[in-house]
C-alpha cells in the first residue's frame, strides 16, 4: 500500500483560471476543519514560483509556462518533491493534504500536462476532483482577474476547449495510481454547494 498511497490523505483539486476553484477550495477548508479535519492545503504553482522567483527566471506566477518546457518540468518535479516533504512532517494519517493544481497548462509549445507520471509517483492521489463552471461565467471572472496578470483570455470557446482538455487530462493522470476522479460544478452563486461537496469529499475519505 505505501507504494500506492502517501500515509496521509492526499487531494488534487484542478479546474481552470477562474473556474472559482480558489475561493470554493478555502470554503471547503473553513467547514471540513470546523469537523475537526487537519487540512493543509497548498497551491502547487506557488512552489514552483517561490524557485522560479529565487532563479531570477519569472517577476509573477503567469510568466512560468512561457518558461523553456524543461525548466517547466524540473519546477514541476521540484514541486511536487517539495510538496510531499513538508506534508510527511506535518501530517499524520487522518490528515488530508490538498493541492490546488492544474491537469493542463497552455504554454506556446502546447498543453503542458500538469499531472504527469513524476509528478503523481509523488502526490499519489486519493482522489482527483475536477471543478468546472459555465464557460461564460468563467469567461467574465477571467476578466475581472485581470489583478493576476492572466494574458490567456480568449472567448468563451476557448474556454470551453481548454475546459474539456482539462478533464481529459485529469481522468489521464487517473490511471497512474487508481485515483478515482470526482468532476465539480462550481454554479455562480452556488459557492456553498460546490464546498459542500468538497467538504464531504474529504470527510470521507
Ligand atoms: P495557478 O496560480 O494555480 O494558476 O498557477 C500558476 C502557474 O503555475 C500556472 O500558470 C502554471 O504555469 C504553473 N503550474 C501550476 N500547477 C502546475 C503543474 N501541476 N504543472 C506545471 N505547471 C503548473
Ligand atoms: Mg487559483
Amino acid at each position: 500500500m505505501d507504494s500506492l498511497r502517501n500515509r496521509f490523505k492526499v487531494v488534487i483539486v484542478t479546474g481552470i483560471p477562474g473556474v472559482g476553484k480558489t475561493t470554493v477550495l478555502s470554503l471547503a477548508v473553513k467547514k471540513s476543519s470546523e469537523k475537526g479535519l487537519k487540512v493543509k492545503v497548498v497551491n502547487f504553482g506557488s512552489f514552483m514560483l517561490e524557485t522560479a522567483i529565487k532563479e531570477g527566471l519569472v517577476n509573477n506566477r503567469d510568466e512560468i509556462r512561457y518558461l523553456g518546457m524543461r525548466k517547466q518540468l524540473e519546477l514541476q518535479q521540484m514541486a511536487a518533491r517539495k510538496i510531499v516533504e513538508e506534508s510527511e512532517e506535518e501530517l499524520g494519517e487522518k490528515d488530508v493534504l490538498v493541492v490546488d493544481t492544474h491537469a493542463i497548462v497552455k504554454t506556446p509549445l502546447g498543453y503542458l500536462p500538469g499531472l504527469p507520471k513524476h509528478v503523481l509517483d509523488e502526490l499519489k492521489p486519493d482522489i482527483i476532483a475536477v471543478v468546472e463552471a459555465n464557460p461564460n461565467d468563467v469567461y467574465s471572472r477571467q476578466t475581472r482577474d485581470k489583478m493576476r496578470m492572466r494574458s490567456d483570455f480568449g472567448d468563451v470557446r476557448d474556454i470551453e476547449k481548454l475546459m474539456s482538455y482539462a478533464r481529459e487530462a485529469s481522468f489521464a493522470s487517473a490511471v497512474h495510481y487508481a485515483s478515482p476522479v470526482v468532476v465539480i460544478l462550481n454554479e455562480e452563486n452556488k459557492i456553498e454547494e460546490a464546498a459542500d461537496k468538497i467538504t464531504n469529499i474529504l470527510l470521507m475519505l
